[in-house]
C-alpha cells in the first residue's frame, strides 16, 4: 500500500479521501478555497446578494455561516443574516440554538428565530403526542414552508443551506430507493426546478465537502464544541442510508464522491425531463403548492382535527 506524504512537518489533523494527510493550517486553506471554488463553479452567488443562511447551530450551518461571513467582510455589497427554525425538541434544539445565537452575537450577524408554537401552536415534541406519523416527515414539510416564507419576507435573495456531499449522496440514493426522481431533479448545488418569485432559491456551498471534513473544520475553528444529533433522527429512512454509504465508503474509499459526480452528470437531463412541473398556491395559505392544499395546511388540519377530538 503506497502511504500519502504529509503537506508539511505540522502534525497532521485530517486524511482526505484521497488519503493526503492535512496539518491544521493546510487543512483551513484546502476547505475554505474548496467552498469558494464551489460557489464559482455552479455560480451560486452574484456580485450583490441579501443572503440568508439556514442555521440549527450544528457543525455544518456554523461552518457555513461563518465562511460567508468572512466572505461578506471581503464584499460588502453581499449581506448576510441567518434565519433558524425551532421546531420545538426538548433537550436539543433549545441548546443548538443557544450556540446559534452565541455564534451570531459574537459575529455581528442578524439572526432572525422562528418557531412551530408561535406558527403553528404546538411543538414538535406536542405534534408527535397528537399525529402516529414518522417524525422528520411532519418536521421536514414544516420547516421547509418556513424557511421558504420567512425567507420572502425577509428578501433573501438566496437561502443557503449548511447541506455536505453525504446529505446530498444520501438524498439521491433515497430518492433511488423511492423510484422517486422527480425528487432528485430538485437536488444539486443549486437547489429547486422552478424560478417563480414564490421560491427562494436556495444554495448549498459545502456540496463537495464531505461530512468529515465539515466536522474537522468546525471543532478545529472552534465553532462549536460538541456534536449534538436530534433524537428523531435515529429511527430516520436516512440514518439507514447514512450507515450503509458509511459502511460502504469506508470499504471503497471515494464512492459518495463518485455518486454525487455522477449524478451531477444526469442532472441537466433530469430537470429537462420535470421542467414543466406545475406549481400550484395552497388555497388556504397562498405558498406554493404541487396540489391545491399545500402538504403544510394538510399536517395543520390534522392536528386541529384531531385535537378536537
Ligand atoms: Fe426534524 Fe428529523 Fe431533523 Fe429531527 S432529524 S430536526 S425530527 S427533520
Amino acid at each position: 500500500m503506497q502511504i500519502k506524504p504529509s503537506c508539511c512537518a505540522e502534525k497532521p489533523v485530517i486524511s482526505l479521501t484521497a488519503g493526503e494527510k492535512l496539518c491544521k493550517n493546510h487543512f483551513i486553506q484546502y476547505f475554505e478555497s474548496k467552498v469558494f471554488k464551489t460557489i464559482r463553479q455552479f455560480e451560486l452567488l452574484e456580485k450583490e446578494e441579501n443572503i440568508g443562511v439556514a442555521v440549527s447551530g450544528g457543525k455544518d450551518s456554523l461552518t457555513v455561516l461563518s465562511i460567508l461571513k468572512k466572505l461578506s467582510v471581503e464584499n460588502p455589497k453581499i449581506k448576510i443574516s441567518a434565519i433558524a427554525i425551532d421546531e420545538g425538541i426538548a433537550g436539543y434544539r433549545d441548546k443548538s440554538l443557544e450556540t446559534a445565537k452565541e455564534f451570531c452575537e459574537k459575529n455581528d450577524v442578524a439572526l432572525h428565530v422562528f418557531s412551530y408554537k408561535e406558527e403553528f401552536g404546538l411543538t414538535l415534541d406536542e405534534m408527535l403526542k397528537i399525529l402516529n406519523v414518522k417524525p422528520c416527515s411532519i418536521c421536514g414539510v414544516f420547516r421547509r414552508y418556513l424557511l421558504n416564507k420567512k425567507s420572502r419576507e425577509l428578501k433573501f435573495t438566496k437561502l443557503v443551506t449548511g447541506h455536505n456531499l453525504d446529505d446530498e449522496c444520501q438524498s439521491i440514493v433515497m430518492n433511488q430507493f423511492r423510484n422517486d426522481m422527480a425528487a432528485s431533479a430538485r437536488l444539486g448545488p443549486r437547489a429547486g426546478l422552478i424560478d417563480d418569485k414564490l421560491f427562494i432559491p436556495r444554495i448549498k456551498p459545502l456540496y463537495l465537502c464531505t461530512e468529515k471534513e465539515v466536522t474537522t473544520y468546525a471543532f478545529i475553528n472552534k465553532l462549536l464544541d460538541n456534536f449534538n444529533e436530534c433524537p428523531n433522527a435515529v429511527h430516520s429512512h436516512r440514518a439507514q442510508v447514512r450507515d450503509m454509504l458509511n459502511d460502504f465508503e469506508q470499504k471503497n474509499s471515494g464512492t459518495k464522491y463518485s455518486i454525487v459526480n455522477s449524478f451531477l452528470e444526469t442532472l441537466p437531463s433530469l430537470r429537462e425531463k420535470y421542467k414543466n412541473a406545475v406549481i400550484k398556491v395552497c388555497s388556504r395559505c397562498h405558498e406554493p403548492s404541487s396540489n391545491d392544499v399545500c402538504s403544510a395546511c394538510n399536517y395543520v388540519e390534522k392536528l386541529r382535527l384531531s385535537v378536537r377530538v
